[in-house]
């Protein structure tokens, strides 16, 4: 490797392009932005940087979990069996949780995630048993009883296993690229409706079947050759919903601001929004056919809000065009092509084929007619899909001009004929081998639904968060804020942004004056947010679906209190402090060999005390020659608890027999402190 563009390597390592660029400026590479190329030397800085820190990272987990006792759970067991297992209620785990930024019910399925913050939260270390383990003790998976649950004690460090999982459509196997799916959002008015039609009028494929009339929620366009499919102007909150049921379906968005009116607070939100989801941003700055049109204001207003346009150094791509007179358009479809390039969308066109619902609703002559996005594989006539709610056998499949067609590879949009119910948009769909497998599945989720009820939408965004945490190094508190007038947002603001530490950080995902709205439920929904309100109420519809997708919104009318409550949920996600504590130490006087046992040492305590659970370390010669945990401590023949300073004991180590006379062994435990942000 010789050469690579900033993005490419941030990319590598899962990093954003500003802090690559970050690293290479504190190491004195200027660099002009996320296409600039860099050189083999900077490219190792950069590795360096990363690898270090990483390896600093798992240390420290290690070094944390190894301290704590080991449980091990049944896949399946709730938030309240694993509290359970631990001797604590199931009060104190949702708590541990919710000041992790999670809300869920005790009855919930615990995962990886879970255990590990109510690991932190119990100072316990839980694992889920193994395969090999269930099938010993032939127990059922299905049962989370308390009686399931093992204790042992650790010994050895663990080793953290990263879980990876990928969305649908992306880098897959043999994959090949797709075109990219491009969703219109901005304020009211500015101009995204016409923005499309002109695309649409001007760019769409095939004209002689349905002409210019669009039959779907969805285009199809081609631009030189390559092919870009635009969703119809969903709006944030139809993004948000189907970011929150666990699918991505949009690979860009054009955020569209008119040129003569600047940002609005829906060009705000959508930023929000498209920010929270990880999507890249081309902007449109609109109408600047008219003459008031003022698109470097619009510029500086959209730096203000961290999109920095590339022509001043930033990395956001903007464009000054017209929906009205179609000035620069094709530039626009052009950048969006290049942000597609770089971002390598790609699927694999004969893996199963999957995708995700956009729209449906109950046709009185065709029946349940559902518009689909094929994300990966090439889905036929004839194949029998499913998602959570509805199934069916493809009966027949319309593209996006009305044609009839037999069959539909990545990104692209179809209506589909055949299903027996309605599905949700947002629900992502698969396929299956015959229609008794999705008899059967559909009757597994009816039970599954009856069962936990609610909680796959939440379960889905949790995976997610769960992803995103694994590449984080700072804990964060998401937060939407919400307040009855500008003044009080920005006095929440200052205050939060002053709390943040090197340890534990505040991450606001969205704020805004004004009722808390649905879509400010569904963005904390999507994003694992609180949702504080400040001398405002949410709307029903809000409550609803805040109480229905376990949304926490705390209402406030003293700042301190707000700020209070923050502090201790920041607190709560720190880790804590560990020390060292040392107990005292003993002398190797004599060895004894007992069978079946393995060697003891005969010790005479010298300073301080020993105790049984006691964490060791082995001197010889001045040297740290083996250090671990106690596995027996005797006085004569029989356990004892402690010894003191003066006494004789017998001590053996877990998994060392190697003694030798004059070998000094030091006890120690490490203590730890919960950290407070003071
Ligand atoms: P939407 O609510 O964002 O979908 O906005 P529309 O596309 O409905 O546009 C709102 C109004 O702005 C309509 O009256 C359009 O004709 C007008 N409009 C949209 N784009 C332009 C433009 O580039 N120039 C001018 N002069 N008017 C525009």
């Amino acid at each position: 490797m010789s050469k690579m563009r900033v993005y490419e390597l941030a990319k590598t390592y899962e990093k954003s392009n500003s802090e690559i660029i970050d690293i290479l400026t504190k190491h004195g590479v200027s660099v002009k932005s996320h296409m600039s190329s860099i050189d083999n030397d900077a490219i190792k800085l950069v590795e360096n940087e990363l690898d270090n820190k990483k390896q600093v990272k798992d240390v420290d987990v290690i070094e944390a979990i190894n301290t704590y006792e080991k449980i091990k759970v049944p896949k399946g067991a709730s938030v309240s069996d694993v509290a359970t297992a631990a001797g604590e209620k199931s009060g104190n785990a949702v708590k541990h949780l919710m000041a992790a930024g999670l809300m869920i019910p005790a009855t919930a399925e615990a995962d990886e995630k879970i255990l590990e913050i109510l690991g932190k939260g119990f100072e316990k270390h839980f694992v889920f048993l193994t395969k090999e383990e269930i099938a010993d003790s032939k127990k059922k998976v299905t049962l989370p009883k308390v009686k399931d649950v093992k204790k042992v004690t650790v010994s050895k460090p663990l080793k953290k296993t990263k879980e990876t999982k990928k969305p649908i459509g992306k880098k897959t196997g043999k994959s090949q690229s797709r075109p990219p799916i491009v969703t219109v959002m901005g304020h009211v008015d500015h101009g995204k409706t016409s923005l499309l039609d002109y695309i649409r009028e001007t760019r769409v494929t095939d004209k002689e079947a349905g002409g210019i009339t669009q039959h779907i929620g969805a285009a199809k366009v081609s631009y030189n050759g390559n092919a870009i499919v635009f969703l119809d102007t969903p709006g944030h909150e139809a993004f948000t919903l189907m970011r929150a049921r666990g699918a991505q379906v949009t690979d860009i968005v054009i955020l569209v601001v008119a040129a003569d009116d600047g940002l609005m607070p829906q060009t705000i939100e959508a930023i929000n929004h498209v920010k929270a989801a990880e999507v890249p941003i081309v902007v449109a700055i609109n109408k600047i056919d008219k003459p008031d049109s003022q698109p470097d204001r619009v510029r500086q207003q959209l730096s203000d809000y961290g999109l920095v346009p590339e022509e001043w150094g930033g990395e956001t791509i903007m464009v000054d065009v017209s929906a009205k007179t179609g000035a620069n358009v094709d530039k626009l479809l052009e950048m969006v092509l290049l942000v597609a390039e770089m971002q390598e969308i790609k699927a694999d066109y004969n893996a199963k084929p999957a995708g995700t619902v956009i729209e449906a609703n109950l046709d009185k002559g065709k029946g349940p007619v559902a518009t689909v996005i094929v994300q990966q594989g090439t889905l036929r006539k004839g194949d029998i899909i499913n998602t959570k709610t509805a199934w069916g056998k493809i009966r027949a499949m319309l593209d996006d001009s009305g044609n009839l067609i037999k069959e539909a590879t990545p990104s692209t949009p179809v209506e589909i004929l055949g299903l027996i119910n309605v599905p949700m948009p947002g629900e992502i769909f698969s396929t299956l081998s015959s229609e008794r497998e999705a008899r059967d599945i559909m009757s597994q989720y009816d039970f599954e639904r009856r069962e936990i009820d609610i909680n796959k939408t939440k379960r889905l965004t949790l995976e997610e968060l769960y992803e995103k945490m694994q590449t984080k190094e700072v804990p964060q508190l998401n937060l939407v804020l919400k307040a009855d007038v500008q003044g009080s947002i920005e006095a929440f603001h200052a205050s939060l942004m002053k709390m943040c530490t090197e340890s534990v950080s505040i991450n606001i995902v969205h704020e805004g004056v004004g009722r808390i709205s649905e879509s400010d439920v569904m963005l904390a929904s999507a994003s694992n947010a609180v949702i504080i309100g400040f001398n405002v109420r949410p709307d029903s519809n809000a409550k609803k679906i805040a109480e229905s997708d376990g949304v926490q919104i705390r209402f406030y009318q003293v700042i301190y209190d707000m700020l209070d409550d923050v502090k201790a949920a920041m607190e709560g996600m720190l880790e804590p402090e560990l020390r060292e504590h040392t107990l005292g130490s003993a002398e190797i006087r004599d060895i004894f060999r007992v069978p079946k046992i393995g060697n003891i040492a005969g010790c005479r305590v010298t300073e301080g005390l020993i105790r049984r659970n006691a964490k060791v370390r082995l001197i010889r010669d001045g040297v740290v020659f083996w250090n671990g945990d106690l596995s027996s401590l005797k006085h004569f023949k029989d356990d004892v608890r402690e010894i003191k300073s003066g006494n004789e004991c017998g001590l053996s180590f877990e998994k060392f027999q190697d003694f030798r006379v004059g070998d000094v062994i030091e006890a120690y435990e490490i203590l730890k402190k919960k950290r407070t942000l003071d």
